[in-house]
Formats: C-alpha cells, sequence, structure tokens
C-alpha cells in the first residue's frame, strides 16, 4: 500500500506556471455556498454568475436528438461546419460583423476560447492590459501563458471604466494585448459606442496590440442599446481583434460548455492548431444543442433578460437604502458591484472587503464575493441570478446584517 507520504508532491515538482496562479475565486465561493447548504444551513448564494433558469427545451430536445442520430463522435477541431455558419449567420445578424468560416472557432466554453487565444498570441513577459475591476480568470489565464497582466484601475467615480489618457498611459512597446469585457463582469457597467471609439482611437496609434472583445453578457443590457463592441465602434480594429462569445450565460447553457471567436484568419488558425492538441474538439452534443439555440426562437433571451432587469431594479433599490453601502445601477449582466467602504468597522473586526464578505456569511448566511478578487478592494460583488423571493429575503438579511456595522 502506498504511504500517506507519496500522495503528496512536494511544490517543487510541480511546474512553476501553476504555482504562479491562485484556483477560480467565484468557483470556489460556489462550491463552498453548496457545502454549507448540504450541511444544512439557510444558506442564499449570491456568488456564482450563472443562470438559474434551465436550458430551455427546444435546446435540450436537440442534444437528445443529436444522441439518437449518433452525432456521439469526434467532430472537426474547430467545430461543426452548421454551427460555424450558425455563429456566421448570429454575428451578422446581431452584431454587423462580417466573418468566413475559416475565421469561426468553437470550443469550449468562451473560457476555452480566450484561454486558446492567449496560447496563441502571447509570448514569455508580454504585457496584457486589464482593466480593474476585471473577471477573476483574465489574470491568472494570462500568467498561466506567462504573459504579464499590467492592471487599470476605474473606480466607482469614473463608473469602472477607463479613460482614453490611461489606456493611453499603460501601453509600452512590450504590450501585447489588451482584454475588453462589456457590459463587465463585475461591474455591470457598459462601455457606450463614444467611450469605445475613444479607446480605440488610442489603439490605433499603437498597432502592436491585438484587442480582445469578451462579449459574453451582450444579450444582458438595458441600458445603451444596442449592444457595440470595440469593432462596431472602430472597424479599422477588425483586422487585429478577437471577438469572444458563448451560449452559456445567454441561453442559460453554463454546464454544456460551448463557446466561440470570430477573428482574423492567422490567429483562428493558431488557435485551432492549440486546440487540436488540448482538447480534439469541443463535445459534439453540445454543438448541436448550442445550433439550436442560435438558430431556433429567441424569446427565451428577451424572457430571462426582463427577469434579471427586474431583479436587478429590486436589489440595487434595496442596496442604495442600506446606510454604508453605495451603488450605482447596472447597465446590464447579473451583477451589482457596491461600494462597501463605509461599513469597514475594526471594532467589530470588518477592516476590508474579505472580512465583509465572511461577515455576511456569518451574521446572515449569504454569499458574496469581496471585490478584491476582481482586483478592486473594498466592494462586493452580488449576483442576482436567483429568484424574487430569495432576492427579497437576502436583501432584508443584508440590510438587518449591515446595520450592526454602522
Ligand atoms: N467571460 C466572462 C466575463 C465571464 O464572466 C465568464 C464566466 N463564466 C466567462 C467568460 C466564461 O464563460 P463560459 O462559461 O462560456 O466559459
Ligand atoms: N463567470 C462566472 C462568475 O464570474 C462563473 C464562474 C467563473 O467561471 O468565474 O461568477
Amino acid at each position: 500500500m502506498a504511504s500517506t507520504k507519496s500522495l503528496h508532491v512536494h511544490e517543487n515538482a510541480l511546474a512553476e506556471r501553476v504555482q504562479r496562479i491562485k484556483p477560480s475565486s467565484t468557483i470556489a465561493a460556489a462550491a463552498r455556498a453548496e457545502a454549507l447548504q448540504a450541511a444544512g444551513k439557510k444558506i442564499i448564494n449570491l456568488s456564482i454568475g450563472e443562470p438559474d433558469f434551465d436550458t430551455p427545451e427546444a435546446i435540450k430536445m436537440a442534444a437528445i436528438k443529436a444522441i439518437q442520430q449518433g452525432h456521439t463522435k469526434y467532430t472537426a477541431v474547430d467545430g461543426i461546419k452548421s454551427l460555424k455558419q450558425a455563429v456566421i449567420n448570429k454575428m451578422a445578424r446581431e452584431n454587423r460583423l462580417h466573418y468566413e468560416l475559416n475565421q469561426i472557432l468553437i470550443s469550449g466554453g468562451a473560457k476555452h476560447s480566450l484561454y486558446n487565444f492567449f496560447s496563441a498570441v502571447v509570448n514569455p513577459g508580454d504585457e496584457v492590459i486589464i482593466p480593474a475591476p476585471y473577471w477573476v480568470s483574465y489574470p491568472e489565464m494570462i500568467l498561466l501563458t506567462d504573459g504579464k497582466p499590467v492592471f487599470v484601475s476605474a473606480g466607482m467615480e469614473q463608473h469602472f471604466k477607463i479613460t482614453p489618457a490611461q489606456l493611453e498611459a499603460a501601453i509600452t512597446h512590450k504590450t501585447r494585448l489588451i482584454i475588453l469585457n462589456s457590459p463587465s463582469n463585475p461591474s455591470g457597467m457598459a462601455y457606450s459606442e463614444k467611450e469605445l471609439k475613444a479607446l480605440g482611437e488610442v489603439l490605433l496609434r499603437h498597432p502592436q496590440v491585438w484587442i480582445v472583445t469578451d462579449d459574453i453578457y451582450e444579450h444582458h443590457l438595458w441600458n445603451q442599446t444596442p449592444f457595440t463592441n470595440i469593432v462596431n465602434a472602430c472597424p479599422e480594429l477588425y483586422d487585429r481583434t478577437v471577438v469572444i462569445n458563448s451560449v452559456s450565460k445567454t441561453y442559460a447553457m453554463t454546464g454544456w460548455r460551448i463557446g466561440y471567436a470570430a477573428g482574423p484568419m492567422n490567429v483562428i488558425a493558431a488557435m485551432k492548431k492549440a486546440q487540436s492538441q488540448n482538447t480534439s474538439s469541443p463535445c459534439s452534443i453540445s454543438q448541436y444543442a448550442a445550433l439550436e439555440a442560435l438558430e431556433g426562437d429567441q424569446a427565451c433571451v428577451r424572457r430571462m433578460t426582463q427577469a434579471y432587469k427586474e431583479r436587478h431594479d429590486f436589489i440595487v433599490g434595496e442596496l442604495q437604502k442600506m446606510p454604508g453601502i453605495k451603488c450605482l445601477p447596472s447597465d446590464g449582466t447579473f451583477y451589482t458591484f457596491p461600494s462597501i467602504k463605509g461599513l469597514l468597522n475594526p471594532a467589530k473586526g470588518v477592516t476590508n472587503d474579505i472580512e465583509l464578505a465572511e461577515f455576511l456569511l456569518d451574521e446572515a448566511e449569504i454569499v458574496v464575493i469581496p471585490g478584491s478578487a476582481f482586483g478592486v478592494a473594498d466592494h462586493i460583488r452580488l449576483c442576482y441570478t436567483t429568484s424574487m423571493e430569495k432576492l427579497v429575503e437576502a436583501a432584508e438579511r443584508i440590510h438587518k446584517a449591515v446595520k450592526k456595522l454602522t
């Protein structure tokens, strides 16, 4: 029998690359919430950004049909042709962007699309500009691909959006890439077309910089419609922008793991080469489900967005009434990112956002994510992918708890 000693490898036995990164804090918080629920606690989980709605029936049926028809084998590395064509049609119809088949790569979720992209363009030591607050996985994926994250901070006073002057100041001869995400996880804010154009004008002066626009929350937008990304605002950037999207959030399909990238042929080909070695192909059955999602009736998307908007209005309204909290309305997504600076109270052992999140868990059995996980301290992220009934209770519990700090 193996001794227990042999079950643990010494740190030095692991690659330096993996020791550089930390596990996903959003996923860790959700796992913690689940464990506490299983232990009988009356937890309300406002942590992970995952739609609470079930995947629409027609999409599930398309997957069942795919299994019955024997679509259970590897597919082409870059995805089935019909799905790639559906992505092309969707991008022309909804995004006013035009691509050919060899400009599209289907992958195992937007996370995988992003990782393939970073693997394809980031060299060791390359600087990657990441506006903060940022989604937790961007810096870690850049570290995993040997790049150097360069953060540009945008606080609440600037609606969590970076300015052209900040962008200009952050660009050096080592800058390889900028990551844009609008509407943003975690801030919920979206850049206007005018703001994107101004950022685009800076980028036009620096032709060595790639741009990735992570559009996965494009449909969860109530201000600033229609949705606009940087290529819409600045078409001259088409040749060096990769658009990332996914069916995860739009169609409540997080578990199906289908995302996609659209961009210049040479970079898509490089990403495909990486994918041929790291995954073979995305899941065949999920690809048929995604095909139905993109080509079927879109009423489900409008219904879900409407529900997120109602929940947003409620929870933001409640947070704005609470002492010590400052909360801006979001333009979209299913997140809100209030400042909790006014709640910090050393006498009660709450000196930062991490301790506040712990306090809310202990006092109110509410799970939220501390802002520092997204690169901006003194804030928390609340995700409202939960029923109105639970949100009403969550607001009551939070209100009661925070009164103890003020
Ligand atoms: N980008 C952002 C901004 C996200 O919040 C997420 C969260 N899942 C992803 C990408 C990854 O999505 P997917 O489920 O398609 O991998
Ligand atoms: N993107 C979601 C979130 O931020 C899902 C979890 C993850 O992949 O980070 O909560």
